[in-house]
C-alpha cells in the first residue's frame, strides 16, 4: 500500500478550480472564501490519508471533496446565531435570549434604525437632544417617578447608581439580600466596582429596623434594598419593608435605592400568578431610586431602567460611567414601543410576547399542544406521542417558585434513546430545545409559537430524527 500514491490522488487546486460546481461557488461567494475552503478540506483529506491505509475509503473521501468544499463555504456564510424552538416552557430563558420581542415592534425598529433618526436630536429646537427623551416621560407617567433613564442592563444600573450616589462612602444592605443572580453577578462585587463600601446588616434570614439604624454613620450615602428575585428564604424570616425604611432614611437625609430585578408594571395576581411587587408600588412607597431589567418581566429589550427623583437621576446622567454604559438606538427605539403598550394593560398583555405567554389561558396552550401532537401522529413518527399537563416556569430569576399550569407534547421514542433524540433535535437546522424527564422528551406548548408547530413537526419528519441510523 503506497501512501504517496494516495496523496497524489488528491486533485490539484487548479483542477478543482476548473470544476463547474466550484466555479459556481466562486460566482456566488468569493474566490477568497472558496480557496480557504479548498485548503481546509484538502488538509482534512491529507490527515485522513495519514491515518488510514484503506484505499477504498480514501477514494470515497476524494469523491466527496467538492460537496465537502460546498458545505464549508456555506458554513462560512451561515450565521452561527440562529433561531431556536423553545420547548422548555421557561418563558424568560436566559440562555435562549430572555424576552423575545414582537415581530411588529421589530419591524418598526428596523424601519427606524436602517436610516437616520432623531436619537439625540431635538427636532423642536433644532439642537442636540437626549437619547432618554424618547421614553423618559412615558416611564414617569407609567411609574409615577420624576425622572428616568436607561443603561445597558440592570447590572449596569446598580453599578451606575452606587457610583453616582455612594462612591467613597458606605451603603447599608441586608445580608439576606446579598445575592448572586447568575452570570457571576454578585451584588457585593458590583458594589466594590462602584467604589462604595458595603455595610452588611442583619443575618441571612432576619434583618430588623434597628439593624439598619445602628449601621448608619457619617459615611453612609444610601440604603439599598435588593429584591431577591431568584430565590426565596422561607420559614423563620424577617425583613424590613421599603416603607419602613423611608422615615429612617429621611431622618438622616439618605436616599433609599431599590433594585427590583424584574420590573413588573402590571399586577400579575390578576392573572392567577403570585403578586410581584410592581415598580409603581415601589415609587409610591417612597423609594428614591428604583432600577429593573428591560428584558425580564417587562418583556422589552436588554436594558437597565433607572427611575426616581430628578436630583439623583441627573447625577447619574452626568456621571462619566454613563457614557460607557449607554444604550444604543435599537434599545432606545424598542423601549419606547414596548413602554407605549403599557398605556393600556389590555394592549400590553396582548402585544408583549412575555406577558402574552405567561397569561395565556391553559385552553389556548392545550390547543397548540394538540395541534403539534396531531401533526406528529399524521407523520407516523416512530414514538409514543401524548398530550399531557405540565408546568411552565417564568425563569430569568423572576418568581422562582411560580409554576404555571401548562400542556406539553410528551415523546417516547421507539427506535432511539431520549439522549440521542435530544441531541439530534439540538442539531436540526432550526434547533428544537426540549425538556427531558422520566425518559421522555417534553415540548411545553406555552413557549411554542403558532409557527413553531409546523416547523418542529416538519423537521422531525424531514430529517428522520426518530429513525435508527
Ligand atoms: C436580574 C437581576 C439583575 C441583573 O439584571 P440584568 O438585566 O440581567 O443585568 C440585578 N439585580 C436583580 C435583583 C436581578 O434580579
Amino acid at each position: 500500500m503506497n501512501k504517496n500514491l494516495l496523496y497524489r490522488s488528491i486533485p490539484k487546486v487548479d483542477v478543482l478550480l476548473e470544476n463547474p460546481a466550484i466555479q459556481k461557488m466562486i460566482d456566488c461567494y468569493s474566490r477568497e472564501t472558496v480557496m480557504e475552503a479548498i485548503h481546509m478540506e484538502m488538509d482534512k483529506l491529507r490527515k485522513f490519508i495519514a491515518n488510514t491505509s484503506d484505499e477504498e475509503s480514501v477514494k470515497q473521501q476524494i469523491d466527496l471533496l467538492v460537496p465537502h468544499i460546498a458545505c464549508a463555504v456555506s458554513d462560512m456564510h451561515t450565521p452561527n446565531m440562529r433561531m431556536v424552538v423553545n420547548g422548555t416552557g421557561t418563558v424568560l430563558h436566559t440562555n435562549l435570549g430572555r424576552a423575545p420581542v414582537s415581530r411588529e415592534h421589530m419591524e418598526r425598529v428596523t424601519a427606524l434604525v436602517s436610516g437616520y433618526s432623531n436619537l439625540e436630536y431635538n427636532l423642536e429646537e433644532g439642537k442636540r437632544g437626549e437619547r432618554y427623551s424618547h421614553f423618559e416621560k412615558l416611564l414617569c407617567k407609567l411609574t409615577g417617578a420624576e425622572a428616568a433613564m436607561a443603561v445597558n442592563n440592570n447590572a449596569s444600573s446598580v453599578l451606575l447608581i452606587l457610583s453616582s450616589l455612594a462612591k467613597g462612602g458606605e451603603v447599608v444592605v441586608s445580608r439576606g439580600e446579598l445575592i448572586e443572580i447568575g452570570g457571576k453577578f454578585r451584588i457585593p462585587d458590583v458594589m466594590e466596582q462602584s467604589g462604595a463600601k458595603l455595610v452588611e446588616v442583619g443575618t441571612t434570614n432576619k434583618t430588623h429596623y434597628d439593624d439598619y439604624e445602628s449601621a448608619i454613620t457619617e459615611d453612609t450615602k444610601a440604603l439599598l434594598k435588593v429584591h431577591t428575585s431568584n430565590y426565596r428564604i422561607v420559614g423563620f424570616t424577617d425583613s424590613v419593608a421599603i416603607d419602613e425604611l423611608i422615615p429612617l432614611a429621611k431622618e438622616h437625609d439618605l436616599p433609599v435605592v431599590e433594585d427590583l430585578g424584574s420590573g413588573v408594571l402590571i399586577d400579575l395576581a390578576k392573572y392567577g400568578l403570585t403578586h410581584e411587587p410592581t415598580v409603581q408600588e415601589s415609587i409610591a412607597k417612597g423609594a428614591d431610586v428604583v432600577c429593573f431589567s428591560g428584558d425580564k418581566l417587562l418583556g422589552g429589550p436588554q436594558a437597565g431602567i433607572i427611575i426616581g427623583r430628578k436630583k439623583y437621576i441627573d447625577r447619574m446622567k452626568r456621571n462619566q460611567l454613563t457614557r460607557a454604559l449607554r444604550i444604543d438606538k435599537f434599545t432606545a427605539a424598542m423601549l419606547e414601543l414596548v413602554l407605549q403598550e403599557y398605556l393600556s394593560e389590555e394592549k400590553a398583555v396582548k402585544n408583549i410576547p412575555v406577558l402574552r405567554m405567561i397569561t395565556e389561558p391553559l385552553e389556548e396552550v392545550k390547543r397548540r399542544a394538540r395541534l403539534l401532537a396531531r401533526r406528529m401522529r399524521a407523520y407516523k413518527l416512530p414514538a409514543k406521542i401524548e398530550v399531557k399537563p405540565c408546568e411552565s416556569q417564568i425563569g430569568g430569576g423572576s418568581l422562582p417558585l411560580e409554576r404555571i399550569p401548562s400542556m406539553a407534547v410528551v415523546l417516547r421514542p421507539e427506535k432511539i434513546s431520549v439522549t440521542e433524540l435530544e441531541e439530534r433535535m439540538r442539531r436540526l437546522p432550526v434547533p428544537i430545545i426540549p425538556r427531558t424527564a422520566n425518559d421522555t422528551i417534553i415540548l411545553d406548548a406555552r413557549t411554542l409559537k403558532q409557527s413553531d408547530i409546523k416547523l418542529a413537526a416538519d423537521q422531525l419528519k424531514e430529517y428522520e430524527v426518530l429513525e435508527k441510523r
